[in-house]
């Protein structure tokens, strides 16, 4: 059959602050049955400012934060944006030499001849007491922090906050009640992603995966018998999102997360997701 009413649910889908790829892509939209969430970047805010510096005694806040800007120039992570952010009042970052990132980790380079990497801290437990406390009090907000190291040495946490985003307060509920499993997937510690999902009411947690543990996620489910869509906003959902059933990027995602996906939220709210499977939904049944 010619997909005239899916062209037409494709425009109000457009409308709706979902764009839709094609009447395929809306076809597999509503046969939809489980969704794998991002956090960061996501789930909550791409605007994530750095609240608290927390430098060990004798460092200088200002330096710290203008090495940590210098190998996050490489960076189009919301983390890198903001700590580039919260260097400017410190004035200009110094070059970093052979800058690189590291996916669902961090960034690191050579600024000043010290080896400088910012990313996620493996084991707060391994820290000096003053930036364990740190992660600790940010673990308990769903704040996300990072490890600054100089030559393999800790020397601060930054404490990024990580704000929800519009929409995603009642997405969950509202998937969940149109009969979809909800999973949130995050290379994020374990303690600020619980913080995040208890806040959200998703029951379903994997933290600490890496770019192909997620699309790994989303293949078992596959295994299973689910049409997985999953929603992010990084370089490191590329796999899952072309591993996925259907993609969603959202509209202030990277590049790659955008050309990797099926879908691209056009507005911020989150909303669209539940809107963009609900059409598709109703859609198929005006089909058939
Ligand atoms: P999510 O899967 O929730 O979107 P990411 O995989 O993007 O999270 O990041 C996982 C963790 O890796 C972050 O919580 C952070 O600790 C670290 N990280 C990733 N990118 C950066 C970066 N550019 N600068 C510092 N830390 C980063
Ligand atoms: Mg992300």
């Amino acid at each position: 059959a010619t997909p005239l009413a899916l062209v037409a649910a494709t425009g109000a889908g457009a409308r709706r602050g979902v764009l839709v790829g094609g009447p395929q892509v809306l076809e597999r939209l509503g046969r939809i049955d489980t969704v794998v969430l991002d956090k960061t970047g996501t789930l909550t805010a791409g605007a994530m400012p750095v609240l608290a510096v927390s430098v060990l005694p004798g460092e200088d806040t200002g330096e710290v934060l203008r090495s940590a800007a210098a190998v996050e120039s490489v960076s189009e992570h919301p983390i890198a944006r903001a700590v580039r952010q919260a260097a400017v009042p410190y004035g200009t970052p110094s070059p970093a030499a052979d800058a690189v990132t590291e996916p669902g980790r961090g960034v690191r380079g050579e600024v000043d001849g010290r080896a400088v990497a910012v990313g996620r801290c493996e084991d707060p437990e391994t820290l000096p007491d003053v930036l364990r406390d740190a992660v600790g009090d940010a673990d308990e907000r769903g704040h996300t922090s990072v490890v600054v190291t100089a030559d393999g040495r800790p020397l601060a946490v930054l404490t990024v906050g990580d704000g929800l985003r519009a929409g995603a307060d009642g997405l969950v509920g509202r998937l969940k009640r149109m009969g979809l499993r909800t999973i949130m997937a995050t290379g994020d510690r374990p303690a600020p992603a619980r913080t995040v999902a208890r806040r959200l009411g998703v029951a379903d947690l994997r933290a600490g995966l890496d770019p192909i543990g997620k699309a790994d996620l989303v293949a078992g489910l596959q295994a299973d018998g689910r049409t997985v869509a999953v929603a992010g906003d990084g370089i490191n959902d590329t796999a899952a999102l072309a591993r996925a059933d259907l993609g969603i990027a959202v509209a202030d995602g990277t590049d790659a997360a955008i050309g990797a996906a099926d879908v691209t939220l056009v507005h911020p709210d989150l909303g669209g997701i539940a809107d963009a499977i609900a059409l598709a939904r109703r859609t198929a049944r005006t089909i058939r």
